[in-house]
């Protein structure tokens, strides 16, 4: 079912760049079929939404009012769920809330001694689109983790999207969207959705930034729209790599890979141990755990297609293996995981010791699980207050100190050749 590697093969890198490989969001025909929706969105606005939903979900409404709810039904969906649903839900809220509390930026300013003040602003963004997936499954945990960190930003208007195929509407989406300070709720999704939050049409308002996962036409219409509108990323697969010193129990670890395995087929689960008998029983604990699964068709696929389990040397090649791949999640399945730390520097999210399995992340532990996946921890990081606020820059010159950077800049802008910058500077030299 899963490949076996191993760090002492001459091939191994080899294989490896072929496991990563992922090609991410370039199919022509998804991208002809984008491009034709948002233009359509830009040109009809609410008209082209509608048509394009009834198509796509199989929906058949006549107006954009039969796709919007109201902040009132959200809380009727709210009060309406089961205590204990009710329950799990505001607590996870509550503990995801208290996390991204700890995020926020403040706005800081320094004096200089000649009282020029310099300094940076924050401000959080007016409005921001949330993508909620709902093609296959509904994901409420996914409006948490997007709607919160935009709340404790102060955003002032937060507009989701949600697409209900076959007019069916998940009251535990609702509910989180409630609970998540979301003003507005459209039931759209897809292509049309992204182009509506960008563009603006009669009925939704414009955004300033996407964020939220998606399906391939989803990512394929956020990378388009971008530079009219932020976006948060464009996320591939899910991805999990665990690394274990072989005594965690194997059901443990079969089962957190599976985690990952059973969201979807190219979803992407690495076992890296140097203890090649805890691989074969990890090995063993897969093939008698995975008909176990109520998604066993997916996650064996995924695991078949994207899984390994690499035997590698020692602790400190699992770490190059670590920041090669730079994982999504990272479970260090080990005893002493404050060791690691220090050698870490690629990962979305890092799990830490053998309690910490990583579905506790996805829903409740309170850090977001909205990470950066396919490598890109290399350089971006996991969906937080910051990606729904921006920083302006202060400069407050006093006399002297317009006069002192006025010498400077204006030799500066001499040797541009930019007269107007130089006497714009010199004008306010005082000596
Ligand atoms: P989705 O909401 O992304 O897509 C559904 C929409 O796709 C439909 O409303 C429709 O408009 C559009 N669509 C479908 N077929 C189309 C076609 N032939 N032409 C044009 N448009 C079409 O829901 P989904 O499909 O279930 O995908 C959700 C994705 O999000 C999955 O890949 C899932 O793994 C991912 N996800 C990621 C996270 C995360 O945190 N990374 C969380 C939840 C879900």
């Amino acid at each position: 079912t899963i490949a076996r590697l191993s760090t002492a093969d001459g091939a191994f890198h080899q294989h490896l760049n072929a496991l990563l490989d992922w090609e991410g969001v370039s199919d022509k025909a998804v991208q002809a079929r984008v491009e034709e929706i948002l233009a359509d969105v830009k040109l009809r606005g609410d008209s082209a939404v509608i048509e394009a939903t009834n198509r796509f979900d199989r929906l058949s409404v006549g107006c954009m009012e039969q796709l919007r709810l109201s902040p009132e039904q959200l809380k009727k969906a709210f009060d309406s769920l089961p205590d204990e649903q009710r329950d799990a839900l505001s607590a996870a809220a509550e503990r995801i809330k208290r996390y991204h509390e700890h995020q926020k930026p403040t706005s800081w300013q320094y004096e200089e001694d000649d009282g020029t003040v310099l300094g940076q602003k924050v401000t959080p963004l007016d409005r921001a689109g949330i993508y909620v997936p709902g093609g296959k499954a509904a994901y409420p945990s996914s409006v948490l983790m997007n709607a919160i960190p935009a709340h404790v930003a102060g955003v002032r208007e937060i507009v989701m999207v949600v697409p209900t195929p076959d007019g069916v509407l998940n009251d535990l989406v609702l509910a989180a969207a409630h609970l998540a300070g979301v003003d507005y709720v459209f039931t759209i999704g897809g292509a049309q959705a992204v182009a509506a939050l960008a563009y603006g049409t009669e009925s939704v308002p414009r955004v300033d930034k996407i964020v939220g996962p998606g399906n391939i036409y989803v990512a394929t219409a956020k990378r388009a729209v971008f530079g009219q509108v932020g976006i948060d990323m464009i996320a591939g697969p899910s991805e999990i790599m665990v690394v274990s010193d072989g005594q965690t129990d194997p059901d443990w670890l079969a089962m957190d890979l599976f985690s990952q395995a059973e969201h979807d087929e190219d979803a992407q689960a690495i076992l890296v141990s140097w203890d090649v008998a805890h691989l074969d029983a990890v090995e063993a604990s897969i093939e008698r755990l995975l008909p176990t699964l109520e998604r066993e068709g997916i996650a064996r696929v995924s695991l078949q297609r994207r899984g390994a389990l690499i035997l590698c040397q020692d602790q400190a090649e699992a770490i190059d293996l670590i920041n090669r791949i730079a994982p999504e999640h990272l479970e260090l399945s080990v005893e002493t995981p404050n060791t690691w730390l220090d050698g870490i520097r690629h990962a979305g999210a890092i799990f830490m010791g053998r309690h910490t399995s990583e579905a506790l992340g996805d829903y409740c532990a309170g850090p977001n699980h909205v990470l950066p996946t396919s490598g890109t921890a290399r350089f971006s990081s996991p969906l937080g207050v910051y990606d729904f606020q921006k920083r302006s820059s202060i400069i407050h010159c006093s006399p002297e100190g317009a006069s002192e950077l006025g010498k400077i800049a204006s030799v500066l802008a001499r040797g541009e050749s930019l007269t107007a910058h130089a006497r714009s500077a010199e004008y306010r030299i005082n000596d």
